[in-house]
C-alpha cells in the first residue's frame, strides 16, 4: 500500500520510493528510505498535507508526494509470524521460508516495463524470461495491450511487462498513449529500454525521453548478435556512462545475455549502478531558455505530481503533448505554466524559424549522432545524406585540422583586410566631420569637446564597426550551420590535454567576439570543474573590443607585417590560456572524468534572415555602447584633461625653457613665437591636469615599459570597455591639425620633444599587456555572476593584471634587442 492510505496513528515500513529521480532523492534527503518505520500523526485540515513522524521528528508530506512512497503496515508484518522490523532480514534465504509459498518481502519485487520500439525483441526478452510463449513476430504491432509474467531470480521476483512498442512518447497512437498512461499509472522500479543494436539511431529517440523522465533505467542492447556480423564495433560501455543508464548487450532469441541484464536491473533497483546518474540531453540555447523556464515553475508548484520529472513535462509542454496537459491540469500553476510555454513557444518559433516539436526533435537526433560518433565505429547511420557527406571530411582525422584552420585564417583575414576598406570610409567621414567643425565653429570649450573629446573618442572607435560585423558574421555562421559543434568534436582529444572537454572550446572561439556572452555559453558544460576553468581562461581571448587598439598599433608601426602581428597576438592569448587551464588543473580543480556527449546536430543553411537579424543585433549592440559607455568615457577623459585650465602666465619660466630647449631646430625656423607658446601652454595644460595628475600617480607602476602617463591612463580608461583606450588616446593624443588621425599622432614625431610619443616595441609591448590586463566590467560582472562569486572575478584581475605585466615587459625587454 502507499503511505498516503495510512491512518492516524498507524505504523508502516517503507518498501520503495517511487516517482522520478529528483523526488526520490529529496525524500530520502528527508529520511524515507527502505526498512524505515514511519507513523503517521495528522491530517492537515483539508487532508493536504500530512504529518509523519520519522524516527524522533515529524515531517510533513504532500498527499500526492505520499503516495509516491510504498509501505508494508508493520503490524501485517508483525503478524505474519516472521516478526520482523526490517524486511531487508526477510528473505535473505526464502528456502528456508515456511509452508511451501515462498515469502517475498515487498521490497524484494521489482517490477520491470519493457519499453522499446516495435520489432526490437521486447516479446522475445519477455517470453525468455518468464517461461511464457506470447506470440513474438516480425512486423509491428503484434503486441497489442501489455502481457505481464513473473520469475524469481537470486531472492527477488521480478514482475515483468511487456509493452506495446513506440518510436517516442508523444501521446499520438495508441500504442503511445497506452505507454505513457502506464507509466504513469503503475509507476514501474526499472524501466527496461529494448533497443536494437542495428538500428540505434532511431531506437534512442525514445531512449533520450526515457532519460528526461528521469526514472531508473536499464538498456537491452538487443540483437546483439547482428551487431557482431556487421562490422560495426559499439563501446557500449562508454555510452552507459555517457548516458548514464547501463547498457547490457543481449541476444533475446537465444537468451544470451538475459542473466546479466537481471543482474544489471537490480543493481540499478538497490542503487548500487555505478553508471548511474542523471544527465540532460542538451538542447539549443535558445529552446534550453524556454525549457527551463516551464520547468522553473513546475519545479516549485508542490501540486504538481511526482511521477515524471519537471523536465520530461516541461519539453512535453513545449511540444504541445496533450498528456502533458492532462498530466498539470490540476496543478495550481496550470495557468501560468500553460502561459509561459505559449510566450516561449513563439519567441523560440520566431527566433528559431523553426517549429519546436521539429527543434527538439532536430537536437535530440544531434545528441545521439554525438554519442554514436563517440562510441561507434563503422556503423551506417540512417542521417541525413549531406550532413554524412560533410561530417566524413570536416571531421576527419586528416581534414579536420587543416579545414578548421583555413576557416579560421579566412575569419580573421577577412576581418582585418575585408575589414579595412569601409573602414577607411569612415575614416575619411570622421576626418570630414571634424574638419567642417574645426573650420566653422567659433573657438571655445565646446568646440574642443566636440573635436577632441566626442569625435577624437567616439570616433577613433567608431571606424572598427565593419572589423566587428565581419567578425562576428563569421562566428555565428559558425554555429548556425552547426560546424562549431563539429569543431568541439575534434578538438576534443586536445582540449582533453588540457584537463578540458571539447564542448569548452565553443565558448573560447565565441570569445574571439566578445568575452561575455562566451562566458555565458560555458552553461552548455556539464562538468563544473571545466566550466570553472573555462570561465576563467576566457578573458585571455582576445576579443573584438581589443581589435581596433591592435588595428590602431599595427597600421602604425607594422605595416609591412600586419598579419603576423595579428596571427602572434591571437596565438599568445590562446597559448596563455592553454597553460593557466594546465596550471589550474594540475593546482586547483581534480581531474573531472565524467563523460558528457557532445551534440553533432544536422547541418542547416541559416537563412540571410536570421544572419541579417544576428549582424544587425551586434551592430546596434556596438552603436549603443558607442553612445553610450564609449561616449561617456570619453567625454569624462576629456574633461578630467582639460581642467583646470591656465594661462601662459601662469606656466613658471622653467617649464617653458625645458621644453623649448628640447624642441627639434626645425620647428623654431617653420612656427612663429606665438605658435610655439600655445604648443608650451597646452603640454602645460595637459600634464597638470586632473587627469595628468592621476597618471603621474600611476604611471610608476608601468614605468620599466615607459608607456608614458596618457598611455597609462588609457589602460586604466580600459576597465570601462577595452575600446575605451583607444578613445581615450584618441582625446590625449591631440594632433595639431584637427583632421589629424590618431595612427598619425602616435606615430610621428612630436612638436614639443621631437620625439614620437610610440616606437614599435613600445607599441608590441602595449599590444601584449592589453590582450592580456584586467577583464573589462562587463567580462568581470559576467563571471561573478556564472560562478556565483566575487572571488573568482578578483582572482582574474589580479592573475591576468601580474601576468600582462610581466609579459609586456618582457616583450619589452626583447623587442628593444632589434
Ligand atoms: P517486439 O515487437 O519488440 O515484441 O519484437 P519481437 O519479440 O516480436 O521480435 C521481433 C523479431 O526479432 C522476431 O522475429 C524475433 O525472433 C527477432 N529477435 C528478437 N531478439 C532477437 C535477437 O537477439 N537476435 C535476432 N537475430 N533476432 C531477434
Ligand atoms: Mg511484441
Amino acid at each position: 500500500m502507499r503511505l498516503s492510505q495510512l491512518k492516524p496513528g498507524e505504523t508502516a515500513v517503507v518498501t520503495k520510493i517511487l516517482g522520478h529521480g529528483a523526488f526520490r532523492k529529496r525524500v530520502m534527503e528527508m529520511g524515507f528510505v527502505r526498512g524505515r518505520e514511519v507513523t503517521m500523526v495528522l491530517n492537515a485540515p483539508l487532508q493536504d498535507p500530512i504529518k509523519y513522524k520519522l524516527m524522533d521528528y515529524e515531517v510533513s508530506l504532500r498527499r500526492a508526494e505520499a503516495d509516491m512512497i510504498e509501505v508494508e503496515p508493520f503490524d501485517r508484518l508483525k503478524h505474519d509470524g516472521r516478526a520482523t522490523r526490517h524486511p531487508d532480514t526477510a528473505s535473505h534465504d526464502p528456502a528456508k521460508e515456511d509452508n511451501g509459498e515462498e515469502f517475498v518481502a515487498k521490497h524484494k519485487i521489482i517490477n520491470v516495463a519493457l519499453i522499446g520500439n516495435p520489432n526490437c525483441g521486447k516479446t522475445s526478452l519477455f517470453n525468455i524470461v518468464s517461461g511464457a510463449h506470447e506470440h513474438v513476430g516480425n512486423y509491428a504491432g503484434v503486441t497489442v495491450g501489455a502481457k505481464a509474467g513473473t520469475v524469481k531470480y537470486k531472492g527477488y521476483r521480478f514482475n515483468i511487462v511487456d509493452l506495446p512498442g513506440t518510436y517516442s512518447l508523444s501521446a499520438y497512437s495508441p500504442e503511445e498513449l497506452y505507454v505513457m498512461r502506464y507509466l504513469n499509472q503503475e509507476m514501474p522500479d526499472v524501466i527496461v529500454n529494448v533497443v536494437v543494436a542495428s538500428n540505434m539511431e532511431r531506437n534512442l529517440y525514445l531512449t533520450t525521453e526515457l532519460i528526461d523522465m528521469n526514472r531508473s533505467m536499464v538498456i537491452d542492447l538487443n540483437m546483439y548478435d547482428e551487431l557482431e556480423r556487421s562490422k560495426a564495433v559499439l563501446d557500449y560501455e562508454t555510452l552507459g556512462k555517457l548516458l548514464g543508464v547501463p547498457v547490457v548487450p543481449t541476444k533475446a532469441s537465444t537468451g544470451w545475455g538475459v542473466d546479466r541484464l537481471l543482474d544489471t536491473i537490480i543493481d540499478v533497483y538497490e542503487m548500487k549502478h555505478k553508471d548511474v546518474r542523471h544527465i540532460h540531453v542538451k538542447m539549443r540555447p535558445e529552446l534550453e531558455k524556454g525549457i527551463s523556464q516551464v520547468k522553473d515553475i513546475i519545479k516549485n508548484d508542490p501540486t504538481v505530481p511526482a511521477n515524471f520529472s519537471p523536465r520530461y513535462l516541461a519539453i512535453k509542454m513545449m511540444e504541445g503533448d496533450p498528456e502533458a496537459d492532462v498530466q498539470l491540469r490540476n496543478a495550481a500553476s496550470y495557468k501560468e505554466i500553460a502561459e509561459t510555454r505559449d510566450k516561449e513557444v513563439q519567441r523560440i518559433e520566431r527566433d528559431l524559424n523553426e517549429d519546436v516539436s521539429a527543434a527538439i526533435s532536430a537536437d535530440k537526433y544531434g545528441f545521439i549522432q554525438g554519442a554514436l560518433a563517440e562510441t561507434m565505429e563503422g556503423n551506417v547511420l540512417e542521417e541525413q545524406k549531406t550532413t554524412r557527406l560533410i561530417d566524413a571530411i570536416v571531421t576527419s582525422k586528416v581534414f579536420g585540422f587543416p579545414i578548421f584552420i583555413c576557416v579560421m585564417l579566412l575569419m580573421f583575414w577577412a576581418t582585418f583586410q575585408l575589414g579595412s576598406y569601409p573602414m577607411e570610409w569612415i575614416e575619411s567621414l570622421v576626418s570630414w566631420i571634424s574638419g567642417l567643425i574645426g573650420e566653422h565653429m567659433a573657438d571655445g570649450p565646446l568646440k574642443d569637446l566636440l573635436l577632441d573629446g566626442i569625435i577624437g573618442g567616439v570616433g577613433g572607435v567608431i571606424v572598427f564597426l565593419p572589423n566587428i560585423l565581419i567578425l562576428y558574421f563569421f562566428i555565428s555562421m559558425m554555429e548556425d550551420t552547426g560546424y562549431m559543434a563539429r569543431v568541439a568534436f575534434i578538438m576534443d582529444k586536445l582540449m582533453h590535454r588540457m584537463g578540458l572537454h571539447g564542448k569548452s572550446f565553443i565558448p573560447l572561439v565565441m570569445g574571439f567576439g566578445c568575452n561575455v556572452p562566451a562566458i555565458m555559453s560555458t552553461r552548455i558544460i556539464e562538468s563544473k570543474s571545466s566550466r570553472l576553468i573555462t570561465i576563467l581562461i576566457n578573458p585571455f581571448i582576445s576579443c573584438s573590443a581589443r581589435i581596433p587598439i591592435y588595428v590602431l598599433l599595427v597600421g602604425a608601426f607594422f605595416p609591412n607585417h600586419g598579419a603576423l602581428v595579428f596571427f602572434g597576438l591571437y596565438l599568445l592569448g590562446v597559448i596563455v590560456a592553454v597553460i593557466t587551464a594546465r596550471l589550474m588543473r594540475k593546482f586547483w580543480f581534480k581531474e573531472d572524468e565524467t563523460p558528457f556527449v557532445m551534440e553533432l546536430p544536422p547541418y542547416r543553411i541559416p537563412t540571410s534572415k536570421a544572419i541579417m537579424r544576428g549582424m544587425w543585433s551586434k551592430a546596434r549592440q556596438y552603436l549603443s555602447k558607442m553612445g553610450g559607455i564609449i561616449l561617456v568615457a570619453s567625454i569624462i577623459i576629456w574633461a578630467l584633461s582639460y581642467f583646470p585650465r591656465y594661462e601662459m602666465e601662469q606656466v613658471p619660466q622653467s617649464y617653458i625653457s625645458a621644453t623649448i630647449a628640447d624642441m627639434p631646430e626645425q620647428l623654431h625656423q617653420d612656427k612663429s613665437a606665438e605658435e610655439i607658446d600655445g604648443l608650451v601652454l597646452n603640454s602645460y595644460q595637459q600634464e597638470n591636469s586632473i587627469l595628468g595628475h592621476i597618471g603621474k600617480f600611476v604611471e610608476p607602476v608601468v614605468r620599466p615599459m615607459e608607456y608614458g602617463w596618457r598611455t597609462t591612463v588609457a589602460l586604466l580608461a580600459g576597465a570601462a570597455a577595452k575600446e575605451v583606450v583607444v578613445s581615450t588616446m584618441g582625446v590625449l593624443y591631440v594632433g595639431e591639425d584637427d583632421a589629424d588621425l590618431i595612427s598619425q599622432r602616435l606615430s610621428r614625431p612630436s612638436n614639443l620633444t621631437g620625439q614620437p610619443p610610440f616606437t614599435p616595441a613600445k607599441a608590441l609591448s602595449f599590444m601584449v599587456f592589453v590582450l592580456l590586463y584586467f577583464p573589462c566590467i562587463a567580462t568581470l560582472a559576467a563571471i561573478a555572476r556564472e560562478t556565483e562569486s566575487w572571488k573568482y572575478a578578483a582572482a582574474s584581475l589580479a592573475y591576468n593584471t601580474v601576468l600582462a605585466w610581466i609579459l609586456a615587459l618582457l616583450t619589452y625587454r626583447i623587442a628593444l634587442l632589434f
